[in-house]
């Protein structure tokens, strides 16, 4: 509940919850329902999902004591890492380090280390320096006041090195160069790209072709692509696209929109607005540029494609929407 809301405003909601599910049976015996009108108001309802869940775990599996080996309580819904070292510690003396952003600013600047901590690889790095500085015998000690340091002392901007009790030893207090600790990597920004397939079919086949180039998805296999930098409102408007005129000026009047269909597909840095557009045709030519008539009920056996056309030709009713 407190990573939800401050304390004041969190108290209300703990003292109803805790007199309402008393004990980890009451609350896994509980409905879903139940639960969920009881965190009404705190917002982010999987976690009272993942506490419900949990509670049920306990019950079922751990014979409704709350476990006290790390990997048990790691094993709970919605308890990762940082979670599990910090009850492990606080509640059964476990010895594992807490890491999180505070942690990895703290270690980065302590240590001077500049490996960016955005980065998942870093965190094997950082593991390995909090475990080195970690102290088994103390460990909720160790972990409490890492974390309050965290909060208090060595914060994002303007750090209090003079209240630090590490400052003697500390890499970034001696270089004067905490403020360019810890390292992060910037995120690329997320750009939208705009792929309109032309499913040129003529009822029984459809133009395919290979990608070629070096981009996503090479070497996979596609129906007739335009690339447009921006949404294409209408068919009228992809009519006026010079590329689709070349493409398809030798059908003429012959050709035909039969349906149109849209999806989105993330992936790392991009979101791919594709825009399916089923093109009716009297007769396919044997060649079109790259592209070639494929049997529209083999093309999915037959080629390697893209996920998102694989789906397409999964749930699309070709002879619903061509015949
Ligand atoms: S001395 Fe300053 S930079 Fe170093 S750990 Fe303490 S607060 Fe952070």
């Amino acid at each position: 509940m407190l990573q939800q809301t401050r304390v004041d405003q969190g108290l209300p909601y703990y003292e109803r919850f805790v007199i309402r599910f008393p004990d980890i049976e009451t609350l896994a015996d509980a409905s879903e329902d139940e639960v969920l009108k009881m965190w009404q108001g705190l917002g982010y309802y999987s976690r009272a999902r993942n506490i419900h869940h949990a509670a049920k775990t306990i019950r079922d599996k751990f014979h409704s004591q709350f476990p006290e080996q790390y990997e048990n309580i790691l094993s709970l819904k919605g308890i990762g890492e940082y979670t599990a070292a910090a009850v492990g510690s606080f509640a059964f003396d476990l010895a594992h380090p807490v890491l999180d952003g505070n942690v990895y600013r703290i270690l980065s600047r302590y240590t001077g280390n500049t490996a960016p901590i955005n980065k998942p690889a870093s965190r094997k790095i950082f593991l390995t320096t909090a475990l080195e500085l970690f102290d088994p015998e103390h460990s909720a000690e160790h972990n409490q006041a890492i974390m309050e340091l965290g909060a208090l002392i060595c914060t994002p901007a303007e750090p209090r090195c003079n209240e630090c009790p590490l400052q003697g030893s500390c890499d970034a207090f001696h270089k004067k160069n905490w403020n360019e600790l810890p390292v992060k990597i910037l995120a690329q920004p997320v750009k939208t790209r705009h792929l309109n397939y032309l499913i040129i079919t003529d009822g029984n086949c459809a133009l395919m072709q290979q990608r070629m180039k070096k981009d996503i998805w090479k070497g996979l296999f596609e129906f007739v692509l335009i690339e447009t930098n921006q949404t294409v409102a209408d068919f009228s408007s992809l009519c006026e696209n010079q590329e689709f005129r070349t493409i398809t000026k030798s059908f003429g009047k012959n050709m035909i929109l039969t349906d149109t269909s849209k999806i989105s597909h993330k992936l790392t840095h991009r979101i791919l607005e594709i825009y399916f557009w089923v093109l009716r045709v009297k007769t396919l030519p044997a060649k079109l540029n790259l592209a070639f008539p494929v049997e529209i009920d083999k093309i999915n056996h037959t080629f390697a494609l893209p996920k998102p056309i694989e789906n397409f030709l999964v749930t699309y009713n070709f002879h619903e929407h061509v015949s």
